[in-house]
């Protein structure tokens, strides 16, 4: 055959996800923790490698880190689901909750998975955008629910990448308003320490995500979970691999949940560290800088592309540019990294807006891409 039959029409606008980034010697693009593990548990795990038992299958549902998570929880192994990060979760819950004919109330600009996962499921996205400093039209998502139609709401908390919390009451009024799932996802719980677990026993409608990619250094391992109703657990359970989360995963993860109070120093240096680029950044002529309750930070200065050039090509450091996503315009987002790394970012910003600001007096640029950028 010299030709292919096309795939899905509902794939056509949409673009693959290449996450492969420019290499920069600081990254501070994805909201990783900058740290690695702790060398004792590096130690324990290298001393547990030599009889793992790569050759056989996961336990399918994670039992023993189900089980640890649950306790800590104060909830049933039966609320709890484990998955391969927190990405195949809010994807799973697409799958049994979305899909053609279902709709998905989300509050733009957030975290761009759950509209892509929205398309790819041919679930209909009802967007109901975000006022100008982010915070959610609240009367409008009310009055949205107040239709009945909604089958799922997603809200990120804190948002991604605009590092704001709603406020309690609001997250409340949504479960009240409908009997849509909504997922209030705490992938920045550990730096916000906001959770609405203590509303679930009220709410059967509440779904709660997190993650081990952030606090507990983990992106690499893929493995995030869900606190939910039984029925809600088991209806996830219809959709998901069977074998999604790995056997190594699930033990490394195990390792390090069954360890996380060693983490707590280093959250709290992190949020300090946060504290630090928020007022280094506002510090800087024409930055703009949005609160966060997250491990990173969202600023707004003009021609953000290019500063982004800027920071790549002449200082080697990655930050994330969502100039391109709607209200975000000209807005950069830089996750926060060592002392060091968050330091040298501070002092290369300095730089490049100083550089900006004499270069505009002189005449010398309009704001496009200056030395070092393509
Ligand atoms: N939710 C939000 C808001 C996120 O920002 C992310 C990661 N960027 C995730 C979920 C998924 O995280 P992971 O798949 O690494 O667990």
């Amino acid at each position: 055959m010299d030709r292919i039959r096309p795939a899905r029409p509902e794939l056509d606008d949409l673009t693959q996800y290449d996450a492969r980034e420019p290499q920069a010697a600081i990254n501070l693009s994805s909201n990783e923790n900058s740290q690695n593990l702790p060398k004792d548990v590096l130690e324990k795990l290298a001393e547990n490698m030599a009889d793992f038992p790569f050759n056989r299958y996961p336990d399918p549902m994670a039992s023993k880190l189900r089980t640890l998570i649950a306790e800590a929880n104060g909830l049933d192994p039966e609320n709890v689901l484990v998955g391969n990060g927190g990405d195949e979760l809010i994807f799973n819950l697409l799958l049994a909750w979305g899909g053609p004919g279902r709709k998905l109330l989300n509050m733009p600009p957030t975290f761009a998975m759950y509209a892509i996962d929205a398309q790819m499921t041919g679930t209909e996205e009802v967007a109901v955008p975000r006022l100008a400093d982010f915070s959610v039209d609240a009367d409008a998502v009310l009055a949205r629910l107040a239709e009945g139609d909604i089958d799922l709401v997603y809200i990120a908390h804190p948002n991604n990448p605009t590092g704001n919390t709603q406020p309690e009451t609001f997250l409340i009024d949504v479960l009240k308003a409908t009997d849509a799932l909504v997922l209030v996802d705490e992938a920045y719980f550990e730096f916000s320490r906001h959770t609405m677990r203590p509303h679930m026993e009220r709410h059967r409608n509440l779904v709660i995500l997190r993650t081990f990619s952030k606090a507990f250094s983990l992106a690499a391992m893929r493995v995030g979970y869900v606190l939910a109703h039984a029925d809600v657990i088991c209806e996830l359970t219809k959709v998901r691999q069977p074998y999604s989360v790995n056997r190594f995963s699930q033990s490394v993860a195990g390792m390090v949940f069954r360890e996380r109070v060693v983490f707590e120093g280093e959250i709290r240096e992190i949020v300090r560290q946060r504290d630090v680029l928020m007022h280094g950044l506002s510090s800087i002529e024409g930055v703009e800088v949005f609160p966060s309750e997250a491990n990173f930070v969202l600023f707004r200065m003009a021609h953000a592309s290019a500063v982004w050039r800027d920071l790549l090509h002449g200082h080697d450091i990655l930050v994330r540019d969502f100039s391109r996503t709607p209200q975000l315009e000209d807005c950069l987002r830089v996750s926060v990294g060592s002392p060091a790394e968050n330091a040298a970012f501070l002092s290369a910003m300095g730089e490049i807006a100083a550089q900006r600001r004499s270069s505009a007096l002189f005449g010398t640029t309009n704001g496009e891409p200056m030395q070092g950028e393509r």
